[in-house]
């Protein structure tokens, strides 16, 4: 990724960012807007219960571009056959139930040591086996209650990223009862899949961009860097400032979009497995990596780490940058931007 690491005075105010906004600039994350490309194929599909997946690649005829949405399609639709642990007939859904199938999909153990990897880089922060916690506070909201300490440490005592290892591609759980749940991985990853697609059906530039999770490759020479917008969390649909980026991936973990509401507080829909509470003070952090898989891995882990701790990781990171929107400790919200994303983000502002 080629992102230039000068210095910016972050954090800067929110709301002096959105005063500079006087009309909210409303476009989908959809590419290439703007970017004059003419052989530019677009596409819309649809899955995991209908999240959008928008398509686009460059350098194809039709026919190409249309047997790879084909193919992006049917993969994805074999991805979520296998990983989803609510499909009862998955194979996550087996290991979940503690059945050991005699050969496990290369994918699950591919999936399982990318995020086993940033649970030790972020200690623990991204977990793959914090379901009983999930499971625990959608409870909750049903039940219109906060769990009880009881109920967090039996749902604590299940969850343990430690004891899930890939070993010479063997994939060993070493602890009964833990429950594997790649919802904080799994769009990242469908993105990369549809790029490498892309890729070798002759694409000679692309973005695919899964319910907001974008990979993008383009060949070389750089053509046009990719514009992507940056969703303002506090307005329902529009954005805040734009990305451009050549290459690599743009995932955003928010607070925007599910979270519970229990006894009249919100309460968002990632979890700290270190307390067994949803993260609170966090509204949005967009993070750049190589790939999706470890974009939305790391987006969710850097949202877990809070403002200061996610703001030392990706300082500490060099493949990494992220934008990151959080509440101020004396009230109001503030926008931290990486140094190495100075020339890389502009904030919207009206015509
Ligand atoms: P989104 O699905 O909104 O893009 P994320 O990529 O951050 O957001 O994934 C959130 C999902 O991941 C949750 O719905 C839950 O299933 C799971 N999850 C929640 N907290 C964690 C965590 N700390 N580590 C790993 N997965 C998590
Ligand atoms: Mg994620």
């Amino acid at each position: 990724m080629q992102l230039s690491s000068s210095t910016f005075p972050a954090p800067i105010s929110y709301h002096h960012l959105m005063r500079l906004m006087l009309i909210a600039i409303v476009f989908a994350l959809f590419p290439a807007l703007g970017q004059g490309a003419t052989d530019q194929h677009s596409a819309t599909i649809e899955a995991m219960g209908g999240i959008p997946i928008n398509i686009s690649a460059w350098g194809m005829t039709t026919q190409e571009f249309d047997s790879s949405v084909e193919a992006i399609s049917q993969r994805i639709e074999y991805l979520e056959s296998i990983l989803s642990p609510y499909r009862p007939d998955s194979a996550v859904a087996a290991l979940n139930r503690g059945e050991i199938p005699d050969q496990l999909a290369p994918e699950i153990t591919r999936l399982v040591d990318v995020a086993r990897h940033v649970s030790d880089e972020t200690a623990g922060t991204f977990d793959i086996t914090v379901m009983p916690l999930v499971q625990l506070w959608k409870r909750c909201k049903e039940a219109g209650r906060l769990p009880t300490s009881t109920d967090l440490s039996e749902a604590a005592s299940r969850t343990n990223w430690t004891a899930i290892t890939v070993e010479e591609g063997v994939l060993r759980i070493e602890q009964e009862g833990l429950m594997l749940d790649f919802g904080g991985i799994a769009k990242g990853y469908f993105a990369d899949e549809a790029v490498a697609l892309l890729r070798s059906a002759g694409a000679t530039r692309c973005l695919v961009d899964v319910g907001g999770d974008i990979a993008t490759w383009q060949a070389l020479p750089i053509a046009k860097p990719f514009r992507i917008g940056i969703r303002d969390p506090f307005g329902s649909s529009s954005i805040f400032a734009t990305l451009s980026i050549d290459e690599g991936a743009v995932v955003t973990s928010g607070d925007y979009e599910r979270f519970y509401t229990i006894e009249g507080k919100q309460y968002c829909h990632i979890i700290d497995p270190r307390t067994g509470w949803p993260v609170e003070g966090m509204h949005s952090v967009t993070l750049l990596a190589p790939t999706g898989v470890e974009a939305d891995a790391l987006a969710t882990a850097v949202f877990v780490l809070g403002a200061t701790g996610g703001r030392d990781f990706v300082e500490t990171h060099p493949s990494v940058e992220a934008i990151i929107v959080s509440d101020k400790s004396d009230g109001g919200v503030e926008v931290y931007i990486s140094p190495g994303l100075i020339d890389a983000v502009q904030l919207v502002t009206p015509d």
